[in-house]
């Protein structure tokens, strides 16, 4: 079967979707969800998906979550700070199941990335190579719906708020990631690989204020801001100060070009162009 964690989360819906339309229609059945959350993956199991249940808090759930011959996309949990145990709990049940890869989505750069979010992709990504199962890395860029989704205090300030100087940012939209990660574990050749997932082309937080003004007929423009200030207004909205510590690191690594790079592997993979910025941008104004 194919396996697919974090199935009910907005990634994980976008794979499933991908899986459905891909997975010739006599073999959908192959294809399962391991959720926490029956309920909220009804809509899977009315398409003929199958559901397991588990949490990644408690491993003795996940005894049941794989099985020998399984292709799994472990897709990161969403807990920082918590991720190693949970993602350990879950290398070990798919060692312990035998799988026959073990996909886990983590952080552009891999081994290279230098910023306090990508800690935890290493240690698991270290894990998954200590357990000698057949993997396949699939190291993604920023979501470009990381901005996208956080449209209304820019709108309302007139400004693009951050401390990420004149890096570039190469990001794709979810669907893009999802379609890799389904390519992954639908695909051969893709055992004992590590890809360098992120968009075509990169851009600049200028830019974007820049292309927010031309499709919004608004002023915006880029509003650097030094590293404790950013902290501070992130808090002030309501984000917890480490989280919103590890965001304001995570600029400055756009600021050093970290999350820039353009191997063009995401396309590859996918086998078309990855969805422009403005295409995203124009979708998310049209729905706010
Ligand atoms: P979501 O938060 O939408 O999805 C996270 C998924 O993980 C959900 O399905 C959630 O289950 C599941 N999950 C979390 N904790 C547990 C647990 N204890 N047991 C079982 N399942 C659990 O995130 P996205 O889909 O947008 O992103 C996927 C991952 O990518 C994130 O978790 C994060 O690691 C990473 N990420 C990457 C970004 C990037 O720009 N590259 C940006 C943001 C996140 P449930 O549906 O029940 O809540």
């Amino acid at each position: 079967s194919i396996v697919v964690t974090g199935a009910t989360g907005e990634l994980g819906r976008l794979v499933i979707d991908e899986l459905l339309a891909t997975v010739p229609a006599g073999e959908t059945g192959e294809i399962v969800a391991v959720v926490r959350n029956k309920e909220k993956a009804a809509a899977f199991a009315a398409r003929g998906v199958e559901l397991r249940i588990a949490d990644y808090d408690h491993p003795e759930t996940l005894a049941e979550a794989f099985r020998a011959g399984d292709r799994v996309l472990l897709i990161s949990g969403s807990e920082v700070g918590k991720r190693v145990a949970q993602h350990s709990a879950i290398v070990e049940a798919a060692k312990a199941a035998g799988v026959a890869q073990l996909a886990y989505t983590g952080i552009l750069g891999g081994p290279d990335a230098d910023f306090l979010l990508a800690d935890e992709h290493k240690a698991t990504e270290q894990l998954i190579l200590d357990s000698g199962l057949p993997y396949t890395f699939l190291r993604n860029g920023w979501y470009t719906e990381n901005y996208t989704a956080n449209l209304a205090p820019v709108l309302e300030h007139g400004a693009v708020v951050a401390n990420a100087g004149e890096g570039r940012i190469a990001s794709a939209s979810r669907a893009d990631y999802a379609a890799a990660a389904a390519a992954a574990v639908t695909g051969e050749g893709h055992l004992g690989k590590a890809y360098e997932l992120s968009g075509d082309t990169a851009w600049s937080l200028a830019e974007y204020a820049a292309l927010l003004s031309e499709v919004t007929g608004k002023e915006i423009a880029y509003k650097e801001v030094p590293a404790a200030v950013h902290q501070e207004i992130l808090v002030g909205a309501g984000l917890p100060e480490g989280f919103a510590a590890i965001l304001t690191d995570v600029d400055e690594a756009i600021a050093r070009g970290r999350l820039a790079g353009t191997s063009g592997d995401l396309a590859r993979l996918t086998g078309r162009p990855t969805t422009p910025l403005a295409t995203t941008v124009r979708a998310a104004l049209a729905n706010a």
